[in-house]
């Protein structure tokens, strides 16, 4: 009985173009919030470009029950989810958003249809600037990693080297250092080191190597 009651209010919406909450990046976060919502029976449209961040990396992890899923094969999981409660997923970009007099939003997107919403989410995610250093764009996700917790456990006991570009880099060479004791921080970009950051590194046995990486 529920079940008809859902699928009715999103196909009310889907005819009128009008919907509880448009949902803006249908990733991890984007379709979590359209799970919950239309669970609440709200009518929830997620439009989505396709371009998750971790798209590179071969695996996901971290996730409890689903450690080491593609991350296609998790979004595609959580789209399921969402669509089996009448929710609606269309692939597209949406070009802006505005409110409107009553309070809710006019969302347009790239292929020039337009949608109401009373609620917007925005999940869009992040965009990663990298350095321009070659070889860092085409291994990005897959040797070129940024995050310990993501993927430091599959170079665990490795040689890591760290690609400076900010202060944080000396964070980054405490945590990789949980995971190997062969660390090596290329200076390149980031400030120069302080002597007690050089002590720190020197006393965790991380070697410095100055210059810029070319
Ligand atoms: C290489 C790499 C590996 C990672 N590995 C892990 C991991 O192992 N475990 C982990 O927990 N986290 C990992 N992360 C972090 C990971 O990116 C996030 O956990 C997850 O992708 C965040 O989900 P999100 O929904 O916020 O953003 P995203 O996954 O980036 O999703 C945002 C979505 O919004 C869409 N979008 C953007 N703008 C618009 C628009 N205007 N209109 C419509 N759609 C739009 C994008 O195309 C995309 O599909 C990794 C990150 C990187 C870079």
């Amino acid at each position: 009985m529920i079940a008809e009651v859902v699928e009715m209010t999103t196909q009310d919406a889907r005819t009128s173009g009008q919907y509880d909450v448009v949902v803006v990046g249908g990733g991890a976060a984007g379709l979590s919030g359209a799970l919950a919502l239309a669970r609440s029976k709200r009518s929830v449209l997620v439009v989505d470009a396709g371009q998750p961040r971790n798209a590179s990396s071969p695996h996901a992890h971290n996730y409890l029950s689903r450690d080491g899923v593609a991350p296609g094969e998790l979004l595609a999981l959580g789209r399921a989810e969402v669509l089996g409660y009448g929710a609606e997923v269309r692939t597209g970009r949406a070009r802006s958003a505005a409110r409107t007099d009553d309070g809710g939003f006019t969302v347009e997107l790239e292929d020039g249809t337009a949608v109401g919403a009373r609620r917007l989410l925005v999940a869009t995610g992040l965009t990663d600037e990298l350095p321009d250093v070659a070889g860092v764009r085409e291994r990005w996700g897959r040797d070129v990693l940024h995050c310990p917790y993501c993927h430091g456990y599959e170079v665990r006991d490795q040689e890591v080297g760290i690609l400076a570009t900010s202060a944080f880099a000396l964070h980054g060479a405490r945590l990789w250092r949980q995971l190997t004791d062969r660390v090596t921080l290329l200076h390149h970009t980031a400030p120069e080191l302080t002597a007690d950051e050089r002590e720190e590194l020197d006393a965790r046995g991380v070697t410095v190597v100055e210059g810029v990486v070319e």
